[in-house]
């Protein structure tokens, strides 16, 4: 007897088995946080120590999770027509409280509606990985600037910050896998958003000085794939 094996889900990559397991192994990890939690409350002493640093670990594992496929779906590419300035509204909220956290402000200028055929959720991930950064980037009573606008055949998304910016080898090196400075940080959101942002033929590119601040710079092109009116 032969059977032929046939696909249950329609896998077209690699990334997208990932995003899959990633995105089934954060339920069950949510749950064990929870509990550590309530432990690591009732616990003392070395017990509790322990607990602290299980916590840490399991809080690394999430990020790594976050910066990478918070809002892959299992259906991965999945393509549809939407407003970029309804994302961006969508962005701004969702990531409001963790700039407010921080006494940073958030804000944003619409200078054009665009709509554009492609991955919503690869495009707000690639978004909140370069605004967290300019978040963890920024001071008290920082400053972050979200801008939209279009011209001609480009769509341009600008977010820039007055954080703490970045030396000349610092900047050499973003968008290296793994590259971090961050005693919590991962070395991964740079890189997914510039991935992302490339399977869009587009380009990302990052304007920094120390002690000034950062500015991040996306263009799309207007392409088949990509309808902007
Ligand atoms: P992570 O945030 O986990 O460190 P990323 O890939 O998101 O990894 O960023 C890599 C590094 O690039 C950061 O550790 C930081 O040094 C630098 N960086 C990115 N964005 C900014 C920014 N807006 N301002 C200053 N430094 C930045
Ligand atoms: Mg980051």
């Amino acid at each position: 007897l032969k059977e032929e094996v046939r696909r249950a889900e329609k896998f077209n990559t690699l990334g997208e088995l990932a995003a899959s397991i990633a995105h089934e192994v954060r339920n069950p990890l949510t749950v064990v946080k929870g509990f550590l939690q309530l432990m690591h409350q009732k616990e003392q002493g070395q017990n509790r120590d322990y607990l602290t640093l299980v916590l840490s670990e399991l809080g690394r594992a999430e990020s790594i999770i976050t910066d990478y496929l918070n809002f892959a779906k299992p259906q991965f590419e999945k393509v549809e027509n939407f407003s970029l300035k309804d994302l961006i509204l969508d962005v701004h909220q969702l990531i409001e409280p963790l700039a407010n956290q921080q006494g940073v402000e958030l804000k944003c200028t619409i200078q054009s509606e665009v709509h554009l055929f492609a991955d919503r959720n690869q495009i707000k991930q690639a978004l909140v990985n370069i605004i967290k950064n300019a978040i963890e980037a920024s001071e008290q009573s920082g400053l972050i600037t979200i801008t939209l606008s279009k011209e001609d055949e480009f769509v341009h998304i600008s977010i820039q910050d007055n954080g703490k910016g970045m030396t000349e080898d610092q900047l050499q090196r973003i968008g290296t896998l793994f590259y971090t400075t961050k005693d919590k940080g991962t070395g991964l959101g740079t890189m997914v958003s510039l991935k992302i942002i490339e399977s869009l033929q587009g380009k990302m590119t990052y304007d920094s000085k120390e002690g000034v601040g950062t500015t991040v710079s996306i263009v799309l092109p207007v392409l088949k794939n990509i309808q902007v009116y």
